[in-house]
């Protein structure tokens, strides 16, 4: 079976759209060295209980486990152990068969796992070149549909629908 990586943040819940007002308010870029401290010392569970699912994601999710096509694992970054519990907690509840990696944020995602002929679903650009570099399959997650050079998905159960990714 072939092995499907999906991303969490950007891919399963949209934490962006809630930790970036929470940012501005507090007047830190996004880029600021300060903003690291914010997502450092954020409270995982509070934030995941109120950020929206992204496209009918957890069931789009059971879906795809449920084809038997793709041994299915989230394959996320992390900067916290409380960022790690926090999506632990979230995914096991929802869909408790589904394994879980945690990457340490200074580590790439091709380097904790082996990309060779495997998918990653991701939102961002630098892992999919990092992943497609290293003989990996990527695919590009865009909730609004906006194109890039690779295979580019709007909701996850169309993976099941790319008869190239399956084939490889
Ligand atoms: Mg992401």
């Amino acid at each position: 079976m072939k092995k499907l990586y999906i991303d969490f943040d950007g891919v399963i819940l949209d934490t962006i759209k809630v930790t970036y007002p929470m940012l501005k308010k507090l007047n830190i870029s996004p880029k600021d060295e300060e903003a690291l401290d914010f997502y450092y010392n954020l409270d995982w569970d509070h934030i995941i209980k109120q950020t929206p699912e992204i496209n009918d994601s957890i069931n789009c999710i059971k879906k795809i486990i449920k084809s038997n096509l793709f041994e299915v694992k989230v394959l996320t970054h992390i900067i916290s152990y409380n960022e790690g519990l926090g999506k632990i907690r979230y995914l096991k509840s929802r869909v408790p068969e589904l394994e879980v990696i945690l990457v340490p944020k200074e580590i790439n995602k091709c380097d904790i796992v082996n990309p060779k002929d495997a998918i990653l679903i991701d939102d961002f650009l630098g892992n999919l070149d990092l992943w497609h570099k290293h003989g990996g399959i990527a695919v590009k997650f865009s909730d609004n549909g906006k194109k890039s050079k690779y295979i580019t998905i709007t909701k996850l159960d169309q993976i099941l629908d790319i008869e190239s990714v399956k084939e490889v």
